[in-house]
């Protein structure tokens, strides 16, 4: 067993390391600013530093390196995942920067495992550019979505057309004004098998009946700078049947195939932010005194120190061994370390940054520090795409059955 990276992800990831001291760093505090000063506050991509960043991330090559396969830098998910890291360590600016944000991910994927070629060129060539931005509406205020057989948005055939009625919420990135397409899921036929009733068509935004009615917030965070989350309805919206991705019954399992990549690239960096929270701790526990010691000194700091450092290489493991397994027997045979990866990561990225708010005091919860905003993202990867109990009750379920 070799725990080396390979050349090519060592020779990416010296030119990322350097992409981030030289352009990503020293500009954090920036974009907050950029963002308030645009005419829409939700289009982050229309900021100068966003597109400076872009750019620069470009013509280094450091671009769409998520995708495998002809239409992207194609690495191994082995190879993006310590670049994934990498980016995480400041994912407000560095995923975007690469053009390896969520929702876009995803949604690219889709359109380059089952988009027709005519659905290619008219969404997935610009969002590979960078020209365009995306969102994906699955969920719903009316259903528990976290069954996708509930998602009970109506796209009902009609002459050469789809007519889609239904509200859904968090569609992630939609406040943009940039996201120019959506992916929607729906239901095409009630009274199919319950895995064959749901549908996936590309709505774009510009359609007469879409209504983008409000952003949801996360612990009061706008989450501007991905986009917001929003808040959709769509009121007869009528889409040439040319706009249906795959065949009629294939969302349930589109929707499958696209979460797969997409959580295990949150793990990825989610691991990057723990290790920011861990030169945080590093920083202020040597920095401070209490009771005549530096907080260093304290026992109990160094524990929390330490645990955070086993912890975190633990998790580090078994998202590498789960990306070389779905490079080597396929997302769907990896599935059960997918969802391990999915359960364990964010409860022990959440811990880690529960400590290292701790060690800072009240500064920690405040706006001087980036932690309490990284605690509130992290948290919400314990729900999005799919909550902690779906995993654990199919994880457990495998586990059962095998061991019968
Ligand atoms: C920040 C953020 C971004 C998101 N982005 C998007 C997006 O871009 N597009 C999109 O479509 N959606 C998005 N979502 C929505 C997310 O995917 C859903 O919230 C999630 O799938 C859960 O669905 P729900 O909220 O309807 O919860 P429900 O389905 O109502 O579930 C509520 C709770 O019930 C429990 N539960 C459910 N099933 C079981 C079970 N089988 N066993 C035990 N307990 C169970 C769980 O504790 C669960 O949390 C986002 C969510 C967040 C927070």
């Amino acid at each position: 067993m070799d725990f080396a990276y390979d050349h090519r992800t060592e020779e990416l990831r010296e030119r990322l390391l350097g992409f981030m001291d030289e352009h990503v760093y020293p500009h954090e505090h920036e974009f907050r600013s950029q963002l308030d000063a645009l005419d829409d506050p939700w289009a982050w991509s229309r900021t100068p530093l966003m597109r400076e960043l872009r750019e620069a991330a470009r013509s280094r090559g450091l671009w769409n390196l998520f995708l495998p396969g002809e239409h992207g830098a194609g690495l191994t998910n082995l190879q993006y995942a310590p670049l994934a890291e990498i980016t995480g360590r400041s994912g407000h600016l560095a995923p975007a920067a690469l053009n390896c944000a969520a929702p876009d991910t995803g949604n690219m994927e889709v359109l380059s495992m089952f988009g027709t070629a005519a659905q290619r060129e008219q969404w997935l060539q610009p969002l590979l550019a960078g020209e365009i931005r995306s969102a994906f509406a699955m969920t719903e205020p009316d259903v528990a979505s976290s069954d996708a057989t509930n998602i009970s948005t109506r796209i009902v055939r009609d002459g050469d057309g789809y007519v889609i009625s239904g509200r859904k919420w968090w569609a992630t990135g939609a406040m943009n004004p940039d996201a120019a397409i959506f992916i929607v899921m729906g239901r095409t036929d009630p009274e199919a098998p319950r895995h064959r009733q749901q549908s996936m068509v590309l709505v774009p935004r510009d359609t007469p009946g879409v209504v983008v009615k409000r952003a949801l917030q996360v612990f009061g965070y706008d989450d501007r700078e991905h986009g917001g989350h929003a808040e959709i309805e769509f009121q007869d919206v009528r889409v040439p049947a040319t706009n249906l991705i795959a065949g009629e019954g294939d969302g349930f399992a589109i929707a499958q195939a696209r979460l797969g990549p997409g959580r295990i690239h949150h793990c990825m960096r989610a691991i990057g932010v723990a290790e920011r929270a861990v030169e945080l701790m590093v920083d202020r526990a040597t920095g401070r005194t209490a009771f005549g010691r530096t907080l260093a000194e304290q026992g109990v700091v160094r524990e929390w120190v330490a645990d955070a450092r086993v912890r975190l290489e633990q998790l580090r493991l078994l998202v590498l061994k789960t990306a070389w397994l779905m490079d080597t027997i396929g997302n769907k045979q990896a599935q059960r370390e997918i969802q391990a990866i999915k359960v364990a990561t964010p409860e022990t990225v959440q811990a880690i940054l529960d400590r290292a708010i701790q060690l800072h005091g009240a500064a920690g919860l405040s706006q001087d520090f980036p932690l309490a905003q990284w605690f509130a993202s992290i948290r919400t990867l314990r729900l999005a795409d799919g909550p902690d109990e779906v995993h654990r009750r199919s994880l457990g379920r495998a586990e059962l059955h095998r061991e019968r």
